[in-house]
C-alpha cells in the first residue's frame, strides 16, 4: 500500500569531496536543476563547506535542505577537532548519523549513534539514521537481524514520540552496496523497509513507524533509482559517489518527482 502522507527524499552525501571555494557553485547548479517541490532534496557537504552551501543557497533555492555528515555525541567539552550539535545550528537542519564509513572507520557503537540521535533532535536537526548489514551477514541469513539490532541499540533509549516529531528517517544502506557499483534488489530493499518498520512497532513506535520515510543508499544512479522508487515501502535515496554529478541528481530527483506526485495525488 502506497503510504500518501510520507515524504519523499533525495538526499546528497558529498563525504570527503569538494571545498569551500568550490562546493556552493556545485549546490547551485545541482538546485537549479533539480526544484521540483514535491520532493525533499537535502545536501550533505563536509563540515567545512556548510555555510559555503547554506550562502549559495540562501536567495536562489532554500527549500534545498542543508545536511551535516556527523555530529559529535556530546553537547560540548574537550573534543578537540569535534562538532557539536548545537554548533551546527544555523549552518545545518539535518545530519547524517551512524553512516557505514563512520562504524567502520571510527568505531562508532549502536549506543554511541543512539547518543548522537538524541544530540541531534535536541537541537532541531532532522536526522537520517543509517543502518545496513555486510555483505558476510547478508549471506549468512544475518540481515534483518543485524539491521534489526543496530535499529533498537541506536533507539531504545529514546522516546519515539520524541524521534517521531523530529521527523527521524532511516536510511537503509547495505555496506556492500556503498561505493561499490553493487545494488540491492529493489525488492529486498522493500522487505528491509517492512522489517525496520517492524523493528520500530516493537520498539513502541505503534501506528507512527508507518510514517517514517525509509531510504536506500547503496550505488543508487539516476539509472536505477526507479527500482527502489518502484516500492511503495521506499521514500527516496541516500546518495554518495552520483550526488557530485548535477546530471545525475537532476535525473534522480526527476524520477522521484514522479513517485511524490503519485503520492500527493493519491491522499
Ligand atoms: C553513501 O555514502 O551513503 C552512499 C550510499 O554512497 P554511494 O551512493 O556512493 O554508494
Amino acid at each position: 500500500m502506497i503510504h500518501a502522507m510520507r515524504d519523499v527524499i533525495v538526499a546528497a552525501n558529498w563525504k570527503m569531496h569538494t571545498t569551500p571555494v568550490d562546493a556552493g557553485e556545485l549546490a547551485l547548479t545541482i538546485a537549479s536543476r533539480t526544484r521540483e517541490p514535491s520532493v525533499i532534496r537535502v545536501i550533505c557537504p563536509p563540515y567545512v563547506a556548510l555555510a559555503a552551501v547554506r550562502d549559495a543557497l540562501a536567495a536562489s533555492d532554500p527549500d534545498v535542505g542543508i545536511g551535516a555528515q556527523n555530529v559529535h555525541h556530546e553537547a560540548a567539552g574537550a573534543y578537540t577537532g569535534e562538532i557539536s550539535a548545537a554548533m551546527l545550528v544555523g549552518l545545518a537542519g539535518w545530519v547524517i548519523v551512524g553512516h557505514s564509513e563512520r562504524r567502520r572507520d571510527f568505531g562508532e557503537s549502536d549506543d554511541r549513534i543512539g547518543q548522537k540521535l538524541g544530540r541531534a533532535t535536541d537541537a532541531g536537526l532532522r536526522a537520517i539514521l543509517c543502518v545496513g548489514e555486510r555483505a558476510e551477514e547478508r549471506d549468512a541469513g544475518e540481515a534483518e537481524a543485524v539491521v534489526g539490532g543496530q535499529l533498537r541499540g541506536a533507539l531504545a533509549a529514546h522516546d519515539p514520540a520524541l524521534l517521531a516529531a523530529a521527523g527521524l528517517v532511516i536510511a537503509y544502506e547495505p555496506v556492500w552496496a556503498i561505493g561499490t557499483g553493487r545494488t540491492a534488489l529493489g525488492s529486498d530493499a522493500a522487505l528491509m523497509a517492512d522489517a525496520i518498520r517492524g523493528t520500530l512497532v516493537q520498539l513502541g513506535w505503534g501506528s507512527a513507524a508507518e510514517d517514517v520515510p525509509v531510504l536506500y543508499g547503496g550505488s543508487v544512479t539516476a539509472a536505477n533509482i526507479a527500482e527502489f522508487l518502484a516500492e511503495p515501502t521506499i521514500d527516496g535515496a541516500l546518495v554518495g559517489g552520483a550526488s557530485l554529478k548535477p546530471d545525475e541528481m537532476a535525473g534522480m530527483v526527476a524520477r522521484a518527482s514522479l513517485t511524490a506526485r503519485a503520492r500527493l495525488g493519491a491522499a
